[in-house]
């Protein structure tokens, strides 16, 4: 595989002070890198009935593999952004909490998910992503990152189901 964790630069102090963010654009700028992200993140789990992707920059990821797989791209999006009827749920964040939604007929009870994030951290944004399938009585069948904080217990969290990442950093080294 190319060196997809050498086109990931770290931005020390954003969007706060204290967290080093995990920039993807490097990669995305790479035609060549982004398409084997796509294939390797492909490669790590078996065509699904749909794939859910967190806005936003994981619609890049999540488009892609739709495509891929050809089957539908269900975007969970940010609470009031979506225009039909929703379901939702409420996670919480370092600070306060957020709300993520997606419409109420995009799953159908029994399909079996892929649910894609551009990154795990503490799990909670996938947790809740994890959810939202759930609701709608659909089955995760995996959850896809392009990379993993090693050291902030996401993986832990997301025990019940398949996690799979392609780049892992610890979080003790790289300080984030
Ligand atoms: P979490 O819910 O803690 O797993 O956080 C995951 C979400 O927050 C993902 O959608 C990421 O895009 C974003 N995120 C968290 N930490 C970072 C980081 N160090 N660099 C870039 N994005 C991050």
């Amino acid at each position: 595989m190319r060196d997809l964790r050498g086109l990931i630069r770290d931005v020390p102090d954003f969007p706060r002070k204290g967290i080093l963010f995990k920039d993807i654009t490097p990669l995305l700028a790479s035609p060549d890198a982004l398409a084997e992200a796509v294939r390797a993140l492909a490669a790590r789990t078996v065509r699904p009935d749909a794939v859910v992707a967190i806005e936003s920059r994981s619609f890049i990821f999540g488009t892609a593999l739709a495509l891929h797989w050809q089957v539908p791209f269900v975007p969970a999006r940010k609470f009031g952004k979506l225009p039909g009827r929703t379901v939702r749920e409420v996670y919480s964040l370092e600070y306060g909490e957020d709300t993520l939604e997606i419409h109420a007929d995009a799953l159908h009870a029994g399909q079996r998910v892929v649910i894609v994030d551009d990154l795990l951290a503490t799990g909670g944004t996938a947790a809740a992503a994890a959810r939202l399938v759930e609701q709608l009585e659909a089955k995760v069948a995996a959850l896809l990152f392009l990379i993993e904080l090693e050291g902030l217990g996401g993986r832990e969290r997301l025990a019940s189901y398949p996690v799979e990442a392609l780049i892992a950093f610890t979080v003790a080294e790289e300080g984030a």
